[in-house]
């Protein structure tokens, strides 16, 4: 049956297949091969202090180089591997490697960098997480106030007793943590006081139509004074213009990430921009 679907077979990554278990256990493979392979990377995309246009840190997006298909987006990968499982070594893959790397760059001087990692519900939910990044942390000899961790309301919603825990355990070791796609779930105000977090990072959707959209604006807004109140940073997604960044500057928002600064980059590039910026 996989022979006749072809190798180029675009319905490969759709999410119907995973009704079909031949078509789960070849996509399965496919995502082992790829970690026993090397076919990922992390790309860092940097993130600015947005009074003064200071780089602060950078997050860091996984990168799937398909052999036959080329880059595939973690759009696409992500939520299978997080239905299948396969989230898990491929996050910490994506922590090792992260940490391999901030080790590198402390060592040529990038020491006041801080590197956000995504992680998705299962991998927040998994156990030992807490002792995992700790042994990695130390594994690489990385302080955890180099790393940042990014769940979404979803991860904390489902059980947000169990997340009050975990998060005041990450807390308690140095690590912070960042609400990603703020505004997009299901979340309780409510709760937000109780989690130990120290980011909101407002959702690319209600940045995109600023300062044009007034339904798009009041939402920045609110986000901006909620975390403002709450002793919350925030950070916005996908700034891409001038009138955007000045928009969130003036209504106080800290930090942005986007291609107005910087779209994401490999290994290298960010090194060369952070040297740069460090200059
Ligand atoms: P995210 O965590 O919300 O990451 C931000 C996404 O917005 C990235 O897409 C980034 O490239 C894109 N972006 C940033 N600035 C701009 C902009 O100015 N304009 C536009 N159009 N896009 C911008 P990317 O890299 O494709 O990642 C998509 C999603 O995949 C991420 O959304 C995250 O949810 C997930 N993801 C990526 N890497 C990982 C990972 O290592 N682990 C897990 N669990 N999820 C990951
Ligand atoms: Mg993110
Ligand atoms: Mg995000
Ligand atoms: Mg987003």
């Amino acid at each position: 049956h996989a022979k006749a679907m072809g190798r180029n077979n675009f319905q490969f990554f759709s999410p119907e297949m995973n009704r079909f278990s031949n078509e789960r256990l070849l996509l399965e493979n496919s995502l082992h091969r790829a970690l026993a392979q090397g076919e990922f990377t992390v790309h860092y995309q940097p993130q600015a202090d947005i009074a003064s246009g200071r780089l602060v840190g950078a997050e860091a997006l996984i990168r799937w180089h398909h052999p036959e298909r080329g880059m595939v987006s973690p759009l696409q990968f992500i939520p299978l591997a997080e239905e299948n499982g396969m989230i898990l070594p491929i996050g910490t893959w994506v922590l090792r490697e992260v940490c391999r790397q901030i080790k590198v760059w402390r060592e040529v001087g990038l020491t006041d960098l801080r590197f956000a990692v995504n992680l998705s519900p299962r991998q927040f939910h998994q156990e030992n997480l807490v002792g995992n990044i700790i042994d990695i942390l130390r594994e690489f000899d990385v302080p955890a106030s180099a790393l940042e961790l990014e769940i979404t309301e979803g991860s904390v919603m489902e059980n947000p007793d169990a997340a009050v825990s975990l998060l005041n355990q990450l807390n308690q070791h140095g690590l912070s943590i960042a609400i990603d796609d703020f505004g997009t779930g299901y979340s309780s105000l409510g709760y937000l006081k109780r989690f130990p977090v120290s980011k909101l990072k407002i959702d690319r959707s209600f940045v995109m139509d600023i300062p044009g959209d007034p339904d798009d604006s009041a939402i920045a807004i609110a986000v901006i004074q909620l975390a403002r109140s709450l002793g919350l940073k925030t950070v916005a997604e996908g700034v891409e213009t001038t009138v955007q960044r000045q928009f969130l500057s003036d209504q106080g928002c800290d930090m942005l990430q986007g291609y107005w600064y910087s779209k994401p980059l490999d290994a290298a590039t960010f090194e060369a921009f952070a040297l740069h910026a460090a200059r």
